[in-house]
């Protein structure tokens, strides 16, 4: 068995910025393995949905070091790799083949799988889903001849995979459960907005729907609705959530809870295990509770703060959770946590799609969106969250000054 100082489990975002963190940090040849049951090396995941989908970013764009990182550094990039479980008293890794991998501090990064659909005909093919870059090029085989697509499920894959195949001419229909678009996150304010921008955008929303079979015989040839009507489709990509990478740590001894539970230091409930990215849910200290979060920025910074951690340094992970989206010609951004706000307020004119959104609890701002506003308004939003800024719906809605300088008035 060869053992490393230092191995990822999981080839995704974490892995990549840990490892380029690590680097920066004086690795030496030979003592990081990076583990991973994809077929790709770490990639960035934003591009699959968006540029990569639409044909305007390639492969080789989107991955996060190149090839020549990983054999300068003489780091041992295992693809295809999948594990069966982790042993931490042992401090080693069995892979499905049986091969034993040791280690003397583990990252577990193993992201998450997407939820599938269940109902009959979910086999059949045409039916896309989207987490990894093979599934993204799926998407694209699939989609090549293919007139009529239904997107199920209205969160962040369903919003940017409809924009995506309605501006490649087909057409476009996004069925979702609620009754709004994205009930979830955005204020019904927001829906409506949006809501407004894909119909104009030719995508023709089927709220309060759930698909309840897939007609076609070896080819999906249409979704079988729950109010009875089947509507003709010869494309489906399902965006309807992801499951946490947990798998592996049964038995582990690792305690897990949606995600495997770290606290502020990413670690585990066992010494020398650390987890990060859309695996950890972890105690989040500026908003004093646990939280999974399943987005690119998390990975990322949580990513390159792990590889601190692994390196001695002991710092709690602290950081304003973070996501953008770009839909159409739209790009918009979030900050914070809006659970548990009693007002919101909105600075500039939504029906011209120009407006923030800035959610308050008792007064201090804990959450903010921004799409088309001036850059203060992108800077302020993580700086307040952090600070617990009190911030009035008067200040917000006062758009005759910046708003940092409504902060007297
Ligand atoms: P998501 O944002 O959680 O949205 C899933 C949607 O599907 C929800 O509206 C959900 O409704 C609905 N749904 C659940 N089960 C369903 C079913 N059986 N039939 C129809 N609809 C169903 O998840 P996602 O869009 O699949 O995205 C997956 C992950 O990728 C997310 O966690 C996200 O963070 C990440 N991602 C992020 C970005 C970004 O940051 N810009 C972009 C793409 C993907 P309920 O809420 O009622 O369950």
């Amino acid at each position: 068995m060869t053992t490393f100082s230092y191995v990822i489990l999981g080839g995704g975002m974490v892995a990549g910025y840990a490892a380029k963190e690590l680097v920066a940090r004086g690795l030496r040849a030979g003592e990081l393995c990076i583990v991973s049951a994809d077929s790709a090396p770490p990639y960035e995941r934003p591009p699959l949905s968006k540029g990569f989908l639409a044909e305007r970013e390639t492969e080789d764009s989107i991955f996060i070091n190149d090839a020549a990182f990983y054999r300068e550094h003489s780091i041992k990039l295992r693809l295809n790799t999948p594990v069966e479980r982790i042993e931490p008293q042992q401090k080693r890794l069995r892979t499905r083949d049986g091969e034993e991998i040791g280690f003397e501090k583990l990252l577990i990064a193993t992201g998450s799988h997407v939820r599938t659909l269940t109902i009959p005909g979910a086999n059949l093919d045409g039916i896309c889903y989207l987490r990894t870059l093979d599934d993204a090029k799926h998407i694209l085989t699939q989609q090549s001849g293919a007139r009529r697509a239904a997107v199920i499920g209205g969160g962040f894959i369903g919003m940017e995979v409809a924009s995506v195949l309605a501006q490649r001419g087909m057409e476009t229909r996004l069925i979702f459960p609620e009754e709004r678009v994205w009930k979830r996150f955005f204020t019904p304010v927001m829906s409506a907005f949006f809501e407004r921008y894909y119909q104009e955008h030719g995508i023709t929303l089927v709220p309060q729907t759930h698909v309840v079979a897939i007609a076609g015989d070896r080819r999906v040839a249409g979704v079988e609705l729950d109010s009875g009507a089947t509507l003709p489709v010869d494309l489906v990509v399902a965006g309807i959530g992801v499951l946490p990478g947990i798998e592996s740590l049964t038995a582990s001894g690792i305690d897990v809870d949606n995600g495997v539970i770290v606290n502020e230091y990413l670690e585990t409930s066992t010494s020398g295990v650390y987890a990060a990215g859309d695996v950890a849910n972890y105690y989040d200290v500026l908003f004093e509770k646990r939280r999974r979060v399943e987005h690119w920025d998390n990975a990322v910074e949580q990513g390159k703060h792990a590889a601190r951690l692994l390196t001695g340094e002991r710092k709690p992970f602290v950081h304003v959770p973070y996501f953008f989206s770009n839909v159409f010609d739209l790009m918009y951004e979030f900050w914070g946590d809006a659970e548990g706000a009693d007002q919101v307020s909105y600075r500039g004119d939504v029906d011209s799609g120009r407006f923030s959104a800035w959610w308050t609890k008792e007064g201090r701002l804990i959450a903010a969106f921004v799409l088309n506003r001036p850059d203060e308004e992108r800077d302020l939003a993580p700086q307040w969250i952090a600070n617990r800024q009190h911030i009035t719906p008067a200040q917000v809605e006062n758009t005759a000054h910046p708003l940092r300088e409504t902060m007297g008035r």
